[in-house]
């Protein structure tokens, strides 16, 4: 069964997504060549525990920290540590926060310094394909329909889609039905009901779409070693329009962007 959320439920489930925006934000400000990874992992752990909230992934299966930072190469679920950003990198930073009994979670992929053009498309289209990915996400839609929506589009360039992991409903539990690929046939899978919460995160590689795990048990990385980005939102299916209940506002006032 997939979780039907009161309209209460959603409103407090919005402040924790929203929480992660802010979260974000704050982590952005930090964001340039010669920081590491764990000083922007404590700026998150600090921010989100003074706001009275739980890091949603610490902990989560064993993994140790507030972020997963993936930079370049690495698809998700890098473990922040000594790493030093360098100008060019692109780092994606994906968050989960707990408060009240809900979970949000939401990521972002932010250039450092000056990224080459390539990779900058890369970054705006994933982006423009998780909002596609949204307008489907109606009651009467199928999970089909999201994922087609950011298949078609990020093909359309020549990038891949990561099939390995895929978005998913997200609530009281971190993870919950249904799982939601970034790929599918239009009209097929589960249909959208109001109420569902859906965490929808197209994962997107600039070449090839397979990955492997690194020896560390988490970090997921590109086979071919070329870059790749990851955006999420945290979505309410709704009868006639979604719900985006996270917000990349906060971030982008930082990033000076919109
Ligand atoms: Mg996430
Ligand atoms: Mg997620």
């Amino acid at each position: 069964m997939i979780p039907i959320k009161t309209d209460e439920e959603i409103e407090i489930q919005r402040q924790s997504s929203l929480l992660v925006g802010k979260t974000l934000a704050e982590v952005a400000k930090l964001i340039k060549p010669g920081v590491t990874t764990r000083e922007l992992d404590q700026v998150a752990e600090t921010f989100i525990r003074d706001h009275g909230a739980k890091p949603g992934f610490k902990g989560y299966g064993g993994f140790p920290a507030t972020l997963c930072i993936s930079v370049n190469d690495e698809v998700v679920h890098g473990i922040p540590g000594d790493r030093v950003l360098k100008d060019g990198d692109i780092a994606s930073i994906d968050c989960g926060t707990f408060m009240n009994g809900f979970y949000g979670d939401s990521a972002y992929t932010f250039p450092v310094g000056e990224v080459n053009e390539e990779t900058q498309k890369l970054l705006e289209r994933t982006k423009e394909s998780l909002y596609l990915a949204i307008e489907q996400a109606v009651a009467g839609k199928r999970i089909g329909d999201i994922g087609n929506a950011v298949q078609k589009y990020c093909e359309g360039f020549g990038y891949s889609v990561v099939r390995d992991l895929v978005g998913h409903g997200v609530g009281r539990k971190l993870h919950e039905k249904p799982e939601v690929p970034n790929y599918g046939r239009r009209g097929s899978g589960a249909k959208l009901k109001s109420g569902m919460v859906l965490a929808i995160e197209p994962m997107i590689n600039l070449g090839r779409k397979e990955v492997a795990q690194d020896a560390d048990g988490w970090t997921i990385r590109t086979a071919d070693s070329k870059p790749s980005a990851h955006f999420e939102h945290n979505v309410a299916v709704r009868n006639g329009k979604a719900d985006i209940l996270s917000t990349f506002e906060y971030i982008e006032e930082v990033l000076d962007i919109r």
